[in-house]
């Protein structure tokens, strides 16, 4: 292609962002339409706290849209932008049952009569039960949030083939991760893949269910079943590639179980309490690796609350029955305190220094049992919290 016909293609390209309707444009501006592949999803992230995206997908017979929102009056700014597309919604998709994601689906469904809301059987059920009370919770903390919600119009067993709008998806359920059930959407011929609140970009999550280990399963099945998977487009955050997003979520969850198990373990301050004390070491400690991560709800608590939940989470797991693939990341390669050989030795305590910064504690306890004289290497995270007892 001569640098003449290039420039031309550009500017037809940037002419067609401009007007940002007809065709699905990358946040640089370049229509993907033009590299003859398919338009890239249309996406509205509402505001912080508690950013929530709903994204459109271009299909034969019109858009088919996945997920709704948290209230109705966040889904009528997405449907502002949406009908700005002239194109008709030939369907809508639910990932899980969290009231971020299915709070504006009355919104959807008054504005897109004609669109069917689809979800999972497992998702449905979630829904019209709503075991852990969380639309009244929502409610409460979002007068915005629905007294009514709308539920899915057809549901599908998790696993089964679907097409809608002229799309083949494959889908995969999962239970008792970031929620009790979700899904996951599949576009075969794209590589897209959309993962509901399964890997997050750039936010604190919500671990308030207490299945961080789940959570880290689910995490590696996702790389198992899709592992051509381009773009995951996930409910909070940017979308970016799958194996980075589910990279960087498995390190947060590691991270995080990493610190709240250092804070129940039986010799820390607090035994199998979580003091106020390490609560702040664990938020504290999660905000330095993870700065301006909004959180994912609009709970100025979550991060309390997620260490609440995993702690419980910790405390009730077999140590000896602890999967692989929940390894807390402390225990590889995380910042170590070797004590040195001229390190004074008490009845409890052993003085140690650390072999490399940043660590910020100069003290560990051996175990019960453990042999005093001899110098243990104490794994230590970033924040300073004893990893792991000797
Ligand atoms: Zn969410």
């Amino acid at each position: 292609m001569n640098q003449r016909l290039r420039r031309l293609l550009a500017t037809a390209s940037a002419a067609l962002c401009a007007i940002a309707s007809l065709v699905g444009c990358s946040s640089d501006g370049t229509s993907e339409a033009s590299a003859g592949k398919a338009a890239r999803p249309g996406r509205f992230a509402s505001p912080n706290p508690g950013s929530v995206n709903t994204y459109w997908i271009q299909a034969p017979e019109g858009l088919i849209l996945v997920d709704t929102l948290r209230t109705p009056a966040d889904a009528r700014k997405a449907i502002a932008q949406i009908r700005e597309t002239g194109q008709p919604v030939a369907a809508i998709l639910l990932t899980h049952s969290h009231p971020d994601h299915v709070g504006g689906a009355g919104a959807f469904h008054e504005a897109f009569p004609e669109a069917p809301i689809l979800a999972s059987r497992a998702t449905d059920k979630a829904m019209r039960e709503d075991r852990r009370g969380f639309y009244p919770l929502a409610r409460s903390a979002n007068p915005r949030f629905p007294a009514e919600l709308r539920y899915a119009d057809r549901t599908f067993e998790d696993g089964a083939p679907l097409r809608v709008g002229g799309i083949r998806f494959k889908t995969a359920g999962f239970a008792y991760g970031e929620s009790d059930t979700a899904t996951v959407y599949y576009r075969p011929d794209t590589g897209d893949l959309f993962s509901g609140d399964l890997a997050g970009r750039k936010v604190t999550p919500a671990l308030i269910e207490g299945h961080s280990c789940g959570w880290l399963g689910i995490l590696a099945q996702l790389r198992r079943r899709f592992p051509a998977a381009g773009t995951m487009y996930p409910g909070h955050g940017t979308p970016g590639p799958a194996r980075t997003l589910i990279d960087d979520q498995r390190r947060y969850l590691q991270r995080f179980r990493g610190l709240v198990r250092s804070a129940v373990a039986p010799d820390s301050p607090g035994g199998g309490t979580v003091t106020p004390g390490e609560q702040r070491s664990i938020s504290t400690g999660m905000e330095r690796v993870y700065p301006d991560h909004p959180p994912v709800a609009d709970l100025p608590t979550i991060v309390q609350e997620n260490i609440k939940a995993v702690a419980r989470e910790l405390t009730a797991e077999d140590a000896g029955q602890v999967r692989a693939v929940c390894a807390d990341r402390t225990q590889k390669g995380a910042a170590t305190l070797s004590a040195p050989a001229s390190t004074e030795i008490t009845r409890h305590r052993v003085a140690c220094r650390p072999s490399f910064p940043p660590v910020h504690v100069l003290r560990c306890a051996p175990g019960p049992g453990a042999d005093r004289r001899k110098v243990h290497p104490v794994p230590f995270t970033e924040s300073g919290v004893l990893a792991r007892r000797v």
